[in-house]
């Protein structure tokens, strides 16, 4: 049985142009996946693409809608799992906003991203925008996850940590094939910290992360993992999920009892 997809947006992700809940619900039905968690975006960075640029603020996450719809979905779809949660921007530098929004309900799949760091001012740029400005691209990751051992430090709102590899997704075609090892010290520190905090680490197929990391996050004690396609359309639903189970079992994880069940440590 496939896990369940924990990082999923709808159309209530306001960069989710294709989105749509009842088509994923479909679609999990569909492709068997037992159990999908909506983690929409709650983001309140304002985003600078370069620094002559207007900053762009995400418009607000509409927690009361999205609520009612995967109620709604609940009843469509009986035979699904279907957890409510969030994806959290930022959550450390934003923990007034964030709170406000986790009080207007149940949000049981709760995820910390960091997507942008300060750049000066009250503006964030994201890994694209952080290439641009800075030469040594191999900064650009070292400053990312400083970043999210801050995030780790500074909030206990959200229990699994999204894409500890974001600002691969970026990585510059001209700085030649990424090397994850050379990021080691940083990435265990990640580890080491999320490790002490009881939480999760993803494992995301979006881009798939490296066995390696993975390796690190068990060898440091990690004791959970979630599976995330972190898709932003109903088609891109569990993508690349057996290879990210396979992954996972060599690493030493296993599944837990019920399918909405992070999988545990062998
Ligand atoms: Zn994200
Ligand atoms: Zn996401």
């Amino acid at each position: 049985m496939l896990p369940a997809d924990s990082h999923v947006h709808t159309e209530w992700s306001w960069d989710a142009h294709a989105g749509d809940m009842v088509a994923t619900c479909a679609r999990a039905v569909t492709l068997g996946v037992p159990a999908v968690a909506f983690t929409e975006h709650v983001d309140h960075a304002r985003f600078q693409a370069g620094p002559a640029d207007e900053p762009m603020v995400p418009p607000p996450f509409d927690a009361e809608g999205y609520l009612a719809a995967v109620e709604e979905c609940r009843h469509r779809f009986p035979g699904l799992r279907i957890l409510t949660g969030a994806e959290l921007g930022e959550p450390h530098r934003h923990a007034e906003q964030v709170a406000a929004v986790l009080a207007t309900g149940d949000f049981e799949r709760v995820l910390g991203s960091v997507h942008g760091i300060p750049v000066g001012g009250d503006g964030y740029a994201e890994p694209p925008a952080l290439f641009a400005r800075q030469d040594d691209p191999a900064q650009v990751v070292r400053d990312y996850l400083h970043e999210v051992v801050a995030l780790l430090e500074g909030s206990d709102v959200f229990s699994v940590l999204a894409h500890v590899d974001f600002p691969l997704r970026a990585w510059p075609d001209d700085a030649g094939p990424v090397d994850v090892t050379a990021f080691e010290a940083e990435l265990r520190e990640v580890l080491r910290v999320l490790a002490a905090s009881g939480r999760a680490l993803e494992v995301s197929t979006k881009r798939p992360i490296e066995r390696v990391v993975v390796r690190w996050w068990h060898d440091l004690g990690g004791d959970a993992v979630s599976f995330a396609s972190d898709t932003h359309d109903p088609d891109g639903l569990a993508h690349g999920f057996a290879d990210a189970v396979r992954l996972a079992e060599a690493c030493g994880f296993r599944p837990g009892r019920s399918p909405v069940d992070l999988w545990g440590r062998a």
